[in-house]
């Protein structure tokens, strides 16, 4: 038995958030708008988005402190600012990065709870609708309900919370990126539809849109490096996919083994996944070798070389033996590992974190 529920109406195009931007009236009149504290200042995504608002007479606060992997703090300072004004909607710009904390707020401004009781209490949480609009081509988080957040302790933690109601994509966002993060970005879209089509939560809807993604990766990544706009644009499209593959299979253990690259050592979210990515599908392969096969096909043939080709691995990390055997330890706790093929133990993943970083 399958399900496909993914409740987010998209709309995609040049100028989408002024030429839809009526679309915004049914969320109520007074908005909160959740960004980062540049980079939507001057792409244009945050004067569009202020131009509808004040186009159909909506009132709007704008918080624009969410930080790269943004921490349980930085939300509490939010909820302390924003809870019990009576916001209707919240409009989340930017990565990844702003997109979660938006999901994780429009909850907690309804609900009296701390941002920590998200991750531990399982049940239903009201909140208000969420608007987003994604100026990386990465994440997919316009398409799932899940909020990734750095906890107290410095650990990242994803949960559920919602999917955003209504997504804006507008492809010039990203033609501003820089190439740095055009291919780390990148890449974690790549590792969404690799992880989310060999998850064995896969379905068959998961798996066409994890397939298409895969093959617009392929073909336009290494375009979007160089700067050229249609590629840039389609890789925004294939992030849109994934991330609607991930709202249905959720990530696989690559993405935990990631976490502590991004945490402990500053690699960005997508480079981390992307560079253990390769190692963990030879593992999976035990278990799958047909998907396997089928990825390393599309990617012309190895993915490893393929991620080489962009120049992922230039990326140096040092790390120790004790660091990588924390690590290790720490993976094998991870919830991933129930959904994620192949028989992963502490050895296999210290072995994975030494070929990924070359140690
Ligand atoms: P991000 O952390 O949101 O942003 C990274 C950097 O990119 C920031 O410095 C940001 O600047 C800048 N930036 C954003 N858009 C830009 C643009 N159009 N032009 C130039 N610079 C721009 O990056 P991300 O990779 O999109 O998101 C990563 C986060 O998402 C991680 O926390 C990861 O765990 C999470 N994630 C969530 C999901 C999900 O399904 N919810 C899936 C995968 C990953 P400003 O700070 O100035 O805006
Ligand atoms: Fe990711």
């Amino acid at each position: 038995m399958w399900r496909f529920h993914m409740p987010t109406e998209v709309f995609f195009g040049e100028g989408v958030v002024l030429g839809r931007g009526e679309l915004l009236t049914k969320f109520g009149k007074k908005a909160l708008i959740v960004t980062g504290r540049s980079s939507s200042k001057k792409n244009g995504s945050l004067d569009d988005v202020i131009g509808a608002l004040e186009k159909f007479g909506i009132e709007y606060a704008v918080f624009d402190e969410v930080e790269e992997n943004p921490s349980f703090n930085s939300v509490r300072k939010a909820v302390k600012e924003y809870r019990g004004i009576g916001f209707d909607f919240v409009v989340g710009i930017g990565g990844g990065s702003p997109l979660d904390f938006a999901k994780a707020l429009a909850i907690l401004l309804v609900e009296d709870v701390d941002v920590e009781d998200l991750y531990t209490e399982n049940r239903r949480w009201r909140a208000v609708p969420v608007v987003a609009v994604p100026t990386t081509a990465g994440t997919g988080s316009e398409v799932t309900q899940l909020s990734v957040l750095t906890d107290d302790l410095g650990n990242k933690r994803g949960c559920q919370t919602v999917f955003p109601a209504l997504a804006f994509l507008d492809p010039r966002y990203v033609y501003h990126l820089s190439e740095d993060l055009t291919l780390t970005t990148g890449v974690d879209a790549l590792c969404h539809a690799v992880e989310g089509f060999l998850s064995k939560r896969a379905t068959p809807p998961s798996d066409a849109l994890a397939l298409h993604a895969m093959k617009i990766t392929f073909e336009n990544l290494p375009k979007a490096l160089r700067g050229v706009n249609e590629a840039r644009r389609n890789m925004l499209i294939a992030s849109n996919l994934a991330g609607m593959v991930i709202s249905q299979t959720g990530t696989t253990i690559a993405h935990a083994l990631g976490y502590p690259l991004t945490t402990e050592k500053s690699v960005r979210h997508g480079a981390a996944t992307g560079m253990v990515l390769p190692f963990v599908i030879e593992v999976m392969k035990e278990e799958n070798p047909e998907k396997v096969h089928k990825v390393n096909e599309i990617f012309g043939g190895n993915l490893l070389v393929f991620l080489e080709s962009l120049g992922l691995y230039k990326i140096k990390v040092d790390v120790t033996e004790d660091e990588i055997a924390r690590w290790a330890e720490k993976a094998m706790k991870a919830k991933h590992l129930a959904h994620t093929p192949g028989a992963f133990t502490a050895e296999k993943i210290a072995k994975i974190y030494k070929e990924a970083l070359k140690t």
